[in-house]
């Protein structure tokens, strides 16, 4: 059974993410502010951490550092639509994914469920990533979408990899700047947009309705979960 350590000082949402994450078949233990959160988070050894951001204490930011320091434990924060920019600096941290409040129990399970399995799924070691009908040959730097070879450059490559080995997971634009081996300015960071751009001409069927590379609004790309 897979263990979910919920820190939330909201008494009424923490009450019903415990009860739906007991219903889905987890085991849950529970912490109310940062610090206890992260000895409960050392002593209990969690297989994932529902973490709250405004957090009394420590905020949920601290503790992720905290936490990343020492543990690749998964995270998924839980955030208001106004921590736009926490959200961000939460993903860079560490953090694996967030839900925006209010968000529907039902949602936040099945997310828990898409970390847990990119969490157990062995990450980067093979020589080829297949997600749907995309393969990549890394060691050839060989794309082929359907069955067809695209040629990508350098750039669009190690951005498509980045994403692809991780379906699902947000990339914020700092992160793929990161990964296209560039340096963190605001202005670079809209380069990523104009690669990511190029890509979609690439491998998109129809690149103004994107199937495969998604944006996430006010944050950033991930490839698309099967
Ligand atoms: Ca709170």
């Amino acid at each position: 059974m897979k263990k979910v350590l919920i820190v939330e000082d909201e008494v009424k949402i923490a009450r019903l993410v415990r009860d739906y994450l007991r219903q889905a078949g987890f085991d849950v233990v529970e912490a109310t502010d940062g610090p206890s959160g992260l000895a409960m988070a050392r002593a209990e050894k969690p297989d994932m951490i529902v973490l709250d951001l405004g957090l009394p204490g420590m905020d949920g930011l601290d503790v992720t550092r905290q936490l990343r320091a020492t543990s690749s434990v998964p995270i998924i924060m839980l955030t208001a639509r106004t921590e736009e920019s926490d959200r961000i600096v939460g993903l860079e941290l560490g953090a694996d994914d967030y839900v925006d409040k209010p968000f529907s129990p039902k949602e936040l399970v099945a997310r828990i469920r898409a970390v847990l399995r990119r969490a157990d799924a062995t990450i980067g070691g093979g020589e080829s990533v297949t997600v749907g009908d995309l393969s990549i040959d890394i060691p050839k730097r060989r794309v082929e979408v359907a069955g067809e070879v695209v040629e990508l450059t350098t750039t669009e490559f190690d951005l498509l990899l980045t994403m692809a080995r991780q379906p699902g997971r947000i990339y914020t634009r700092a992160q793929l700047l990161d990964a296209m081996h560039g340096v963190s300015f605001e202005s670079y960071e809209r380069s990523v947009d104009a690669h990511i751009k190029n890509l979609r001409r690439k491998i998109e069927p129809d690149p103004k309705r994107p199937a495969r590379v998604l944006t996430v609004y006010g944050v950033g790309y991930k490839y698309a979960d099967e």
